[in-house]
């Protein structure tokens, strides 16, 4: 099936321009310097002829990133980890959940951050609201593939510091974001790839992000047709970056829209 992948953002936890920093790139008039905190969504069409839209972790700005990208249908979300930027947007899925009644839009998760998720939002799992105003949602544990309106999104682990976390592999393309290193196991689950999304969250390394070089090793590893960075930070100004960067690999940035294979 054909598929489109929409960049909701492509910054780093504290987002880009950072509160507080007058750094260059903070101070940039490019719009591709300015960058929401990290998740794509894949949109594609089901067997059964129905549009299908499946977003990757709900970010503290995912509000924004949906009225920029005018979401008005969401199916499902499928969770990478439970770091503070990756799940503080699961409030503003309040308006399209309501889609779902009578039933719950799905959140998948690993069975661990699926409790995570059930302690840090009690009020939402274990709500007795009388007048509604909460996310109907449901949590659904994933051990391995799940399949999605006829889509395969494969669980693929990466090193977060010393987490485990996940990324994804759907069709042609995957989507890693927040790894520090990628094991042997999961490199082979990434071949034949037409597009690999990884985390590059600056030149200078870090004790739980992949650096452009160590991301770029894994590229001439595992060979995609292109791979576009993700999870970046202030110190990695958008043109100048690219333009450094070699051919087939590029910074992704908010709002970048990708065809593929689904
Ligand atoms: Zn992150
Ligand atoms: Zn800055
Ligand atoms: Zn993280």
């Amino acid at each position: 099936m054909q598929a489109t992948l929409t960049v909701l953002g492509s910054g780093t936890s504290m987002g880009v321009p950072t509160i507080g920093c007058a750094c260059a790139v903070c101070r940039s008039s490019d719009p591709h310097d300015r960058r929401t905190r990290p998740s794509i969504m894949l949109s594609y069409r089901d067997p059964g002829d129905n549009d299908r839209h499946v977003l990757i972790d709900t970010t503290p700005d995912f509000r924004e990133q949906a009225l920029r990208e005018h979401i008005t249908q969401l199916d499902a979300v499928l969770y990478t980890h439970t770091h503070a930027d990756h799940i503080l947007g699961i409030d503003d899925l309040r308006p399209l959940t309501y889609h779902h009644k009578p039933g719950r839009m799905p959140l998948y998760a690993t069975p661990r951050n699926c409790e995570f998720l059930r302690n840090m939002f009690r009020y939402i799992f274990e709500a007795d609201y009388k007048f509604g105003g909460l996310p109907l949602v449901e949590l659904k544990p994933i051990e391995g593939a799940v399949e999605l309106f006829g889509a395969r999104f494969e669980p693929v682990t990466v090193i977060h510091g010393e987490t485990p976390i996940l990324g994804f592999r759907f069709g042609s393309a995957a989507y890693l974001t927040d790894h520090s290193s990628v094991p042997p196991d999961s490199l082979a689950k990434l071949r034949d790839l037409d597009i690999l999304f990884l985390d590059a969250l600056r030149y200078k390394p870090h004790p739980t992000h992949s650096t452009v070089e160590q991301s770029l090793e894994i590229v001439a590893e595992v060979k995609p047709k292109r791979a576009f960075f993700t999870h970046i930070c202030h110190d990695l100004p958008h043109e100048a970056t690219n333009a450094a960067l070699p051919p087939g690999v590029q910074l992704s940035y908010d709002g970048m829209k990708l065809e593929f294979e689904i």
